[in-house]
């Protein structure tokens, strides 16, 4: 039998298209206006909009459980709508998520944290990265100590997404049981400093200095945190390669149409092998990308280890992304380079793939340990 999707997989992708071309698309060029001013792409008010727009179609907590109100959509679904989601750099999800590792507050926290944050009414970060711990996040130095019934924080943490505009943070520091994660509220006392990056969304540097946080702010078992950061990092490294995918797509389009208009000693650039050839392997790449981000989101569903799939596509996802988006730039000659076209705009973006959740270097380290502890192998898990 042939691969396909389910007819409910068909619609929801399809709505999810729709949406993009009708409301998302349409808002690009402003997007790029105001980002070239240094101003969010969009503002609060407008993302909201957007997500209560979807919202009316029942496009609200994609991946939150159904008894939060959410779709609890699974990994395949979920990666098909990221294609779709990443067909337009507008920076726009959908509302009504949180953290996978919020799921595991306590009914306090699930009242104070968790039930905000699904509600858009909080703003969560996640902190482990430090200026001196990146890929080995093991190392991290931030400490908290008992006092009293009382944790004080004190460490410094970087890159943290979000980080300027959430009010709590999830951070992870050393305690004596071994790493802990803390939900911390900005009012507590953390202070954040942008870090300018050739993205367009910054990162945070984050500042603890004696930040006081209760006992009852401890997410999961003290001393258990590291496996917190795990299954946040773990939860979905099929979502980052779906939304490049979701680009390549476009951009290669963008390249189709360039290469069919473009003359250049009297005939179209598409008529010129050296054209073809880059568009030929940009699609051939996307074929094999999409069925690797397919294949591990399968994975997920199926409830089995998917940790070397997803760390494959990922990888694969990260290169092929970046190269494709080259050749994109490439075709169009210095129109590429400006700009009027979002391309540079994605090469920019897509840059972040191959560095962030992990980067190439730490991928293809898991992928080899695995190959060579027996974890896996290379015949892959079609039966
Ligand atoms: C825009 C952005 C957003 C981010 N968001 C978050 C966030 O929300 N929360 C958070 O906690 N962190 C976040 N990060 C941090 C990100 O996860 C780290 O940057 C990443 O893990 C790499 O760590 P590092 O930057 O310290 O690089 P390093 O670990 O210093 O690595 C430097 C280079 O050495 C290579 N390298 C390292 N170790 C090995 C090895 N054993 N073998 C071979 N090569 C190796 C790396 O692959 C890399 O090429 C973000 C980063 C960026 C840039």
């Amino acid at each position: 039998m042939d691969f396909s999707l389910s007819t409910e997989e068909r619609e929801v992708r399809d709505w999810v298209r729709t949406f993009v071309r009708k409301e998302i698309q349409p808002l690009e060029q402003e997007v790029l206006r105001r980002e070239r001013d240094h101003r969010p792409g969009l503002t609060a008010d407008e993302l909201k909009a957007l997500q209560l727009k979807a919202k009316e179609s029942g496009f609200w907590g994609v991946q939150t459980p159904e008894e939060y109100g959410g779709m609890g959509l699974g990994a395949v679904m979920t990666a098909l709508l990221e294609v779709e989601l990443g067909r337009s750099f507008v920076p726009f999800r959908f509302g009504g998520a949180a953290d996978n590792i919020l799921f595991q507050a306590n009914e306090e926290q699930r009242q104070r944290y968790l039930l905000p944050t699904i509600a858009g009414d909080r703003k969560s970060c996640f902190a482990i990265t430090e200026p001196g711990a990146g890929s080995d996040a093991r190392n991290i130095k931030a400490r908290a100590h008992r006092d009293g019934t009382d944790w004080v924080i004190n460490g410094e943490k970087t890159f943290i997404t979000g980080g300027n505009e959430a009010d709590f943070a999830m951070v992870f520091a050393v305690t004596d049981e071994g790493v802990t994660c803390f939900l911390a509220d900005r009012a507590q006392g953390w202070r954040s400093e942008p870090i300018d990056t050739m993205g367009e969304w910054g990162p945070a540097a984050l500042v603890f200095e004696d930040v006081r946080v209760p006992q009852e702010n401890v997410l999961g078992e003290v001393g258990r945190g590291f496996d917190l950061a795990m299954a946040w990092i773990g939860r979905g490294r099929y979502v980052l390669p779906a939304r490049a995918l979701g680009a390549c797509e476009r951009l290669v389009g963008m390249a189709i149409e360039h290469a069919n208009n473009r003359v250049t000693f009297g005939e179209p650039i598409a008529n010129r092998q050296a054209i073809q050839w880059m568009l030929a392997d940009s699609a051939v790449e996307i074929e094999a990308l999409r069925w690797l981000v397919l294949h591990a989101s399968w994975v997920v569903d199926q409830g089995a280890d998917s940790r070397h799939w997803q760390s494959i596509a990922k990888l694969y996802g990260g290169v092929k992304a970046n190269e494709i988006v080259d050749r994109v730039l490439q075709v169009h000659g210095g129109m590429g380079y400006t700009r009027e076209l979002p391309v540079e705009r994605w090469y920019r973006e897509l840059r972040l793939l191959r560095i962030y959740e992990g980067t190439d270097e730490i991928q293809r380290r898991t992928i080899a340990r695995n190959l060579l502890k027996g974890h896996a192998g290379v015949s892959g898990t079609l039966g």
